[in-house]
């Protein structure tokens, strides 16, 4: 026995360095997510082996079969034959003989593994149909994808494809998430989550943080390195993971995580205390949510209503689109919780690197430059209008306001507004009530908005910086790419300049100035925003704390020095060594625990 474990070979320690996407730290076990996006090998096989890959194949359609039936059978005895008849679908799929045929021919001829074989072929029906002039064609690509990928996993032997699949509490470890992975992660066994690639700004990572999951992104190797059920560590305040961490740092990370833990815990007892400054100046401290189940958190955290609810998570994940009385359900009940404060709700979001699975949406070569956000909702109407009045009609329920994505000018905004008094009339025509006062804003994330904000100012009532985009679109620098995280820099001259002139265009026209992006929870750069003048922050709740813990300690006189000091400096570099100079003169022990120095 005892010679036994002497013989077992000790795991080689590997320290992986990404980006952070979300504190805290977790010891556990790797679960490796299949994805698509790994690449499938360009294999050659043995002329005798032909057979075999055959076999192979057949196999795998057949236990593809076998597991799209009992989903269709547990589906239509627990929801109805109505709800199942997706799955109808996807067994034609199974059984469609031009397909198999042309792969099986293509494997003879090529020899070359059944698995590229197979996904070659896919891959092809998948841009033929996409580009079909038949609509009922089109929506089939969407079961073609999904059969497609349960075929490929059981030939390639993935043991594990989806999150719902999770049977036990483990590290998720995969290439890529999308944010349509992570809302399923909800109340899932998901303890924390490290992939290949992302940025602190991709809607995974924040994602992340409003499950109060640790996670890491960026790490480029993370899927080669730990395999399923390895024993890893993610430290979701450096951004980093080890794999086969020894005992040595298995025990430093077992200290310092409890160290976390309670300085968290400690923070939180100010959750009932204002967020005011120490010579008197009152900040609005609210918080992010994606889904309304994330409500208990920005309670328990203390923040003062929602800066930013991210609608489009009620769009994922289902195969139709969310009714008015759905969405109308889902904004009363989160206003009802919050009130009496407020609860800002973002009209749809969809694009950039937010999918939804409805609209065979053209690829494009510059998603966040492309047909996204509000210029997907002026072109289409139908869905706006549907979304406006649920929130106009849930508005009478509690206190709600709303603001329109990706307002790059003076026109976009007054065709929103048009539609948005267009609905209102309507609701007025039927006596549905409706609150006539609410507030309407326009979120500045794109620079043309916030070089007139002067002018924008005049048709709302507040603005929200949306820092996540307006850093990338500032700076010419994608917020999901980790091969140029280097160059995302919230502390740039250019970027704080944006940020002055869209607080001070507004305060001229009397109109208050939030920030909802990961910018608004960067502690490094809190005394500044507070310097500039920003009326109110909305972080992930989990952040909330550490913000308001910050406001408490500063005086708005001294962080207007600070401002002004860092609009001085001429490099990213300088002001966030500046920055980080005055908070840790301020307040050490955030210094120390977040910031981890
Ligand atoms: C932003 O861009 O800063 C923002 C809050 O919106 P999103 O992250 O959803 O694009
Ligand atoms: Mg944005």
């Amino acid at each position: 026995m005892g010679k036994n474990k002497q013989k077992k070979t000790r795991l080689r320690e590997i320290v992986l360095k990404g980006i952070p996407a979300a504190p805290g730290i977790i010891i556990g076990n790797a679960y490796q997510l299949y994805d698509e996006k790994f690449a499938i090998p360009r294999k050659k096989i043995r002329a005798k082996l032909t057979e075999r890959e055959i076999t192979r194949f057949k196999n795998a359609l057949s236990e593809t079969r076998q597991e799209i039936l009992a989903i269709h059978n547990k589906i239509s005895k627990e929801l109805g034959v109505e709800k199942a008849r997706i799955f109808g679908a996807h067994l034609m799929v199974l059984e469609d003989e031009v397909l198999i045929s042309e792969v099986i021919d293509k494997l003879r001829k090529d020899k070359l593994t059944v698995e590229y074989i197979f996904w070659q072929v896919l891959k092809k029906y998948i841009t033929v149909l996409s580009k079909s002039d038949d609509e009922y064609l089109r929506e089939r690509v969407s079961d073609i994808k999904d059969v497609g990928q349960r075929i490929l996993k059981n030939l390639i032997g993935a043991k594990h494809h989806s999150l719902s699949d999770l049977r036990k509490k483990a590290i998720v470890i995969a290439y890529d998430l999308s944010p349509s992975d992570t809302a399923m992660m909800h109340r899932g066994n998901v303890i924390a989550f490290a992939t290949d690639i992302g940025g602190r700004t991709s809607h995974t990572a924040i994602m992340a943080k409003s499950l109060e999951i640790p996670a890491v992104v960026g790490l480029e190797t993370i899927t080669s390195k730990a395999k399923d059920g390895s024993h890893v560590i993610v430290d979701g305040n450096r951004g980093m993971a080890i794999v086969n961490p020894s005992k040595e740092t298995i025990r430093k990370y077992t200290n310092e995580k409890k160290r976390f833990e309670k300085f968290e815990k400690h923070l939180l007892r100010s959750k009932n205390l204002p967020a005011k400054m120490l010579d008197g100046k009152s900040i609005e401290l609210a918080a992010n949510i994606e889904l309304p189940e994330d409500v208990p958190s920005v309670l328990a955290h203390g923040a003062k209503g929602i800066g930013l609810y991210r609608t489009e998570y009620i769009y994922m994940n289902r195969k139709d689109l969310p009714t008015e009385n759905e969405q109308f359900e889902a904004y009363k009940q989160v206003a009802m919780k919050i009130v009496p404060n407020s609860v800002i709700i973002r009209t749809l979001d969809l694009g950039g690197d937010k999918f939804l699975s409805q609209f065979e949406v053209p690829r494009e070569m510059n998603p966040f430059l492309g047909w996204r956000a509000i210029r997907f909702c002026l072109a289409k109407p139908g869905i706006f209008k549907t979304q406006l009045r649920a929130i106009l009609r849930a508005s009478h329920y509690g206190k709600l306001k709303v603001m329109y994505p990706m307002i790059s000018g003076l026109e976009e905004l007054r065709k929103a507004n048009a539609i948005l008094k267009e609905v209102e009339d309507e609701l007025r025509k039927k006596s549905i009530p409706f609150d006539k006062n609410m507030e309407v804003g326009a979120m500045i994330e794109v620079p043309s908005a916030a070089l007139t904000s002067d002018v924008l100012a005049k048709e709302v009532n507040f603005f929200s910086i949306g820092t996540n985009d307006l850093i990338q679109y500032a700076l010419a620098v994608d917020r999901v790419n980790e091969k140029i995280a280097y160059l995302y820099e919230p502390a740039h001259p250019a970027v704080l300049r944006l940020i002055k002139t869209i607080i001070d265009n507004a305060h001229r026209e009397n109109i208050w100035v939030g920030m909802c992006g990961e910018m608004a929870g960067d502690v490094t750069l809190t005394l500044i925003l507070l310097g500039l003048g920003l009326d109110e922050f909305s972080t992930s709740p989990i952040i909330v704390p550490e913000i308001k813990r910050i406001i408490r300690a500063a005086k708005f006189s001294e962080a207007k020095k600070i401002a002004e000091k860092a609009l001085s400096l001429s490099s990213s570099k300088e002001v966030e060594a500046f920055a980080r100079e005055q908070i840790k003169k301020l307040v050490p022990d955030i210094t120390i625990q977040v910031l981890g120095q």
